[in-house]
Formats: structure tokens, C-alpha cells, sequence
């Protein structure tokens, strides 16, 4: 119940109060590190914490790879056929929907024709068959791909096998949990480090790190967008009194009233039409605004906002239970609410995918606590309302990555959400900035079709895109990527302003998820993090590699990147030279973008 979900939970919890009178709230973890400061959030109310040592089973025998020649998904089919092909019932957790889909079709493509996927996003009918035949002995599905839907609740039988890509520990945990419930039945749980990614490396330099980074329980208490609808429901259940609204969520009362979602009677607030038929939307397990996928009149699935953007523009290749199809038209609603994707299954896209080039304009920003120093850097943590806009895509071979084609469209199309999230100003390179680095640089670091928008070309020079934007750049993606286990397994996007260091990191949930509040109160062993994988990766190359600068979200094909540049800079930070900005400066201005994808968490 951590992140967005945990806010639900506190508000029902609330909600189950109001209607039950006290309540005795029992909570039950085998993970969570912080117990106490965890409940109390939860329940908001005193806790007790019972703490117990058990033991397993049956053996579970965990394996760590890295493979550094075959890759990630080459690593993951190789284990699954080796593990079906020994008669093992074998469930693989892959990061992201798409990516479970892709590894599905890839694994039919090879011959394990019963191979099959779970993922969020598809409706219930086609997920029950899939649960049922993994579930039955023997089971009619093998391997099964699936992304965090089967960590935890749904029957599907006993396991023998589970792999899954890189997560949390604490999600670790659960997934082998999966497997090796049979007394007197030896189990494996294979994890699968990814060496085309910073946080992989890191680990494979520091492996005990992973089974010490316990995600730190969290939930976002603040929330507004969750708080406007869980108030909504409270209203529902029965009329609202003025005294039971919490002090902190009156504000948002007003403003529900202003906007015509609740209305006053002389002693309490009822919901309005309007607001009932907002709830009916509303899915506590996300934040409530997605968009439904068509194929003719068929309804295929959904996907949430604003990671839908990303995903679903017109043009992109989208696999339901590994078919291709391509997206015709997407609909936004004009609230931001809801949105319609129209697919029609396209024979010609198999085999590829496709990836956005975007960015982001960040509309405003408002401070939500003091800001603080990290050692002499201002870092401020708000509100914001973030632009994310789709330029074109690039078309890729799934399993090679040549590109097939690139397209920009006419006028983008964008997306405007509310988040939460951290600001600071990375302080520029100076000794890494030199002439004949940047020479060299350029020389090396081709613009890859496409990646960057004209608007944001023509406003700086080459040398200056290079030096600057590439150093801040990957800062950005460094402090994304190689901090993952920090932000508890919440998902964060990022995006870098161009040559002015700006560098903001957001929730990648509409109304925020407290994930970037993680990184910003611990922004000090963020950036040590960093400094390590940036000071110690092997390759040779000014612009780095997908072990120390690039990220998979990046919405600029990774471009521009300067490994050297973003060392000097967080030293910097590191060094107490002091960094400040005035944020008002940059609003509405355009910068590469990361998107957020969920990738970590599913
Ligand atoms: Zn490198
Ligand atoms: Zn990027």
C-alpha cells in the first residue's frame, strides 16, 4: 500500500471510520523496513509493531545474472526455453507492458508456442482464461510473462520457476514468494540484471546493495488529486460535515464546491451529478485518467494518462497478447480525464516497435515546503503543471534496434497534467568544457535523426548543445537511473532545460505519487550514487554509454549526452560551489524530455 495507492488506502480507512466508528487496524508486511513511521501514515493513527523471524518452505536457490554479451532479453529467453524445455512451469515479471508483450512474441517466435501474457491494461476476459490455464496442473500456458499484476493475490498454482528483471528488493521478495511453495520441492528465482542500464551496473559493482536497498514504505498524504476524489466519495457515503473534513484538505473542499463537484446544504456537502459521474471513472489503483482502446467497436484495453502519451500516439505500434497493431487516432478528452486510441491490427508492423520524441514545458510551479541546500545547491519541491508534447517517433527492428524510419508530425501532440516534483540548477562544467573536448565530442556523438526539435537547435549553438546540454543532460538521466531504489519503486520522469542546468524530476502519476519527495530529501546519497556509476564506468567514450548516461525513457533518442561534463557538475554540487535559480525564468521553456514510463514498477 505504498505511493498512490497507500493515499487511497489512508482516505478509505478514513471513509470506513466515518460510517463504523473506531476502527482496530491490523497490518500484516514481510518487507517494508520503516513498520512504524509506515502504519502510522497508513492508519494515521497510534501503532504497535509484533515482529517475528519464519522460515521457508522448501529450498529456493536465487540467482543473480549479468549478462554482459547476450543482453537483457536475449538473458531472459534463453532461461525461460531452458526452464519450460525441463518441464519447470515458469513465470517471468517483465518491467513494462510492452516489454512483457514483446518478450511474449518473441518467445512464440521461438517456439514455445504456449507462451503467453498477463499484463495491467487488458480487460478482465482475457485475463481470467490466461490465469485459469497457467493455474492448472499441468498448466496449459508456459512460460507466462506478466508485469507487477501477478505479484501478489491471483491463484495461479504452485511455481518452480520464476525470473524476473531487475526491481525492488522488496518487490524481489514478493516475486520469489511465487515460487518453491511446495514442501520438499526445490525452487529457483533467477534475477536478470540489465548491463544496458545504469542502475545494473551499479550492482554488479556493488551486489549487496541490492539486498540492503529496502524500499522505504511511503505513501503521498497530499495528494490533491486523490483527495478530491476520495472527499467526493466521503460525500457519497453519507453528507460531509464541515467539522470531519481534516484541516489540511478545507482548501480543497472550496475548490471542489467552486468547481460544481460538491454542493452545500445548510449542515453538509453532498456530491453533485458531476462529481458522481467523476468517481465512476476514478480507479484507486491508478490515478483515474486513461484512455480506452479500440479496435472497431471492440474494446482491447486501457491504458493510464499520462503514460498513454507516450505509448499510444498516432502512429505507434502497440501489441495486445503479441499481435501488432498501430494506432489510428487518438482523442484526449479536453479535461485530461479520458481518451480514446483507435488500433487497427497492422500485419506490416510486425516485429517493430516504436518510441516517441517528445518534450516537456514546465507551465508552472509552485513550492509545496521550504526549500532546501544540498550541500550549497538549492533544491525546491512543488506543485507543477507539466506539457509533455509528441513530436514524432522513430520505427525500430525489435530485436536488432536498426532503425526502420523516422517521423515527425505536423503539429505535436500533447498532453498538460498536474504533478509534484523537485527543481534545481546543475552548475555548468567548466575544465570539461574546452575546445578540444568538444570537438572530440561532436566527432563521436552523432545527432540521431529527428532528436531534437528545430525550436531548440536554433536557440543554441552546437558547441554549447554538446558542452552544456549533453553535461546537463545526463545528470538528468544519471540521477534517474542510478537512484531507482530510492524512490521507493515509484516512478519519476525527468526533464533538463536545455543549456541553463535547470534539471526537473516529477512523478509520473497524475497529482504525484511522493516518489520525487524521496529524492528530494535524500538528494545528497542521490548524487553519490551518481558520482559513482559516472566515475567508474569502463567505457571510453566522452558521451558515455547505457551503463553511465543513457536511459531507455529518453524522449531524445540520447542526445546530447557528455559523460565528462555531468561528472564535473554534480562534483560540483558535491564540493558546496553554491547553485540557485529563480524558477520563475523558466517557465514555458521547451527541454529534453524522460519520459515516465513506469518501467521499474510496472
Ligand atoms: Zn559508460
Ligand atoms: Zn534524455
Amino acid at each position: 500500500y505504498t505511493g498512490a495507492f497507500g493515499a487511497n488506502v489512508r482516505f478509505i480507512l478514513y471513509r470506513l471510520r466515518r460510517i463504523a466508528g473506531p476502527l482496530q487496524v491490523i497490518g500484516v508486511s514481510a518487507t517494508v523496513r520503516n513498520p512504524s513511521e509506515f502504519a502510522q501514515q497508513l492508519i494515521d493513527a497510534p501503532v504497535y509493531v509484533v515482529e517475528e523471524r519464519g522460515g521457508r518452505r522448501s529450498a529456493l536457490h536465487v540467482v543473480v545474472l549479468y549478462p554482459e554479451l547476450l543482453g537483457q532479453t536475449r538473458c531472459v529467453l534463453d532461461v525461460a526455453t531452458r526452464l519450460v524445455r525441463a518441464g519447470r512451469k515458469t513465470l517471468v515479471f517483465a518491467n513494462t507492458q510492452q516489454y512483457a508483450e514483446r518478450l511474449t512474441y518473441l518467445a512464440r517466435e521461438e517456439g514455445l508456442a504456449n507462451a503467453d501474457v498477463h499484463r495491467g491494461g487488458l480487460p478482465p476476459e482475457l485475463r481470467h482464461p490466461v490465469e485459469r490455464a497457467f493455474a492448472a496442473t499441468p498448466p496449459a500456458i508456459n512460460p507466462l510473462f506478466c508485469t507487477t499484476t501477478l505479484e501478489l493475490g491471483i491463484d495461479i498454482g504452485d511455481l518452480d520457476a520464476v525470473v524476473t528483471l531487475m526491481t525492488s528488493y522488496t518487490r524481489f521478495l514478493h516475486r520469489a514468494g511465487r515460487a518453491g511453495r511446495r514442501p520438499n520441492r526445490e525452487a529457483i528465482c533467477v534475477l536478470v540484471l540489465n548491463p544496458e542500464d545504469q542502475l545494473g551496473y551499479y550492482y554488479r559493482l556493488n551486489p549487496h546493495d541490492f539486498f540492503s536497498d529496502v524500499d522505504p514504505a511511503f505513501i503521498a498524504p497530499k495528494n490533491r488529486f486523490i483527495a478530491e476524489r476520495q472527499l467526493i466519495a466521503a460525500a457519497s457515503d453519507k453528507p460531509l460535515r464541515p467539522y470531519e473534513v481534516p484541516d489540511a484538505f478545507k482548501p480543497v473542499v472550496e475548490d471542489l464546491l467552486s468547481r460544481n463537484l460538491l454542493r452545500r446544504t445548510p449542515s453538509a456537502f453532498l456530491p453533485t451529478r458531476e462529481g458522481r459521474r467523476l468517481l465512476r471513472r476514478y480507479n484507486i489503483r491508478g490515478s483515474g485518467s486513461r484512455v480506452t482502446i479500440y479496435c472497431g467497436d471492440q474494446v482491447l484495453g486501457e491504458r493510464e494518462l499520462p503514460i498513454a502519451i507516450n505509448e499510444l500516439f498516432p502512429g505507434a505500434i502497440y501489441l495486445i497478447r503479441g499481435r501488432f497493431y498501430r494506432v489510428e487516432q487518438l482523442n484526449l478528452s479536453r479535461d485530461g480525464e479520458t481518451g480514446i486510441a483507435i488500433l487497427k491490427p497492422d500485419p506490416q508492423a510486425k516485429g517493430h516497435e516504436t518510441r516517441a520524441l517528445a518534450t516537456e514545458t514546465i507551465e508552472y510551479f509552485r513550492p509545496l515546503t521550504e526549500p532546501r541546500y544540498a550541500w550549497k545547491t538549492l533544491v525546491a519541491y512543488g506543485e507543477m503543471r507539466i506539457r509533455i508534447s509528441v513530436h514524432g517517433f522513430v520505427e525500430r527492428d525489435l530485436r536488432t534496434g536498426t532503425v526502420r524510419r523516422a517521423a515527425r508530425f505536423e503539429s505535436p501532440t500533447s498532453y498538460c497534467f498536474d504533478t509534484l516534483g523537485l527543481v534545481f540548477r546543475a552548475p555548468p562544467p567548466v575544465a570539461a568544457y574546452n575546445d578540444r573536448a568538444i570537438e572530440r565530442l561532436s566527432r563521436e556523438h552523432r545527432m540521431p535523426e529527428h532528436a531534437i526539435p528545430r525550436s531548440i537547435l536554433e536557440a543554441v549553438s552546437l558547441r554549447d548543445l554538446l558542452g552544456l546540454g549533453g553535461a546537463f543532460h545526463a545528470v538528468e538521466h544519471s540521477l534517474i537511473e542510478t537512484n531507482k531504489p530510492l524512490t521507493g519503486g515509484g516512478e519519476v520522469g525527468g526533464l533538463s532545460l536545455g543549456t541553463t542546468g535547470v534539471i526537473v524530476i516529477h512523478d509520473a502519476v497524475r497529482g504525484g505519487s511522493g516518489a520525487a519527495e524521496l529524492l528530494f530529501r535524500h538528494f545528497e546519497e542521490a548524487v553519490r550514487r551518481s558520482l559513482f556509476v559516472l566515475s567508474h564506468c569502463i567505457c571510453k567514450r566522452l558521451a558515455g554509454c547505457p551503463r553511465c548516461t543513457h536511459s531507455f525513457k529518453c524522449g531524445s533518442r540520447n542526445y546530447p549526452l557528455f559523460r565528462l561534463g555531468a561528472l564535473e557538475s554534480l562534483l560540483q554540487v558535491r564540493n558546496h560551489v553554491p547553485s540557485e535559480f529563480d524558477f520563475s525564468e523558466f517557465l514555458g521553456m521547451e527541454g529534453l524530455v524522460d519520459l515516465p514510463t513506469r518501467s521499474y514498477a510496472a
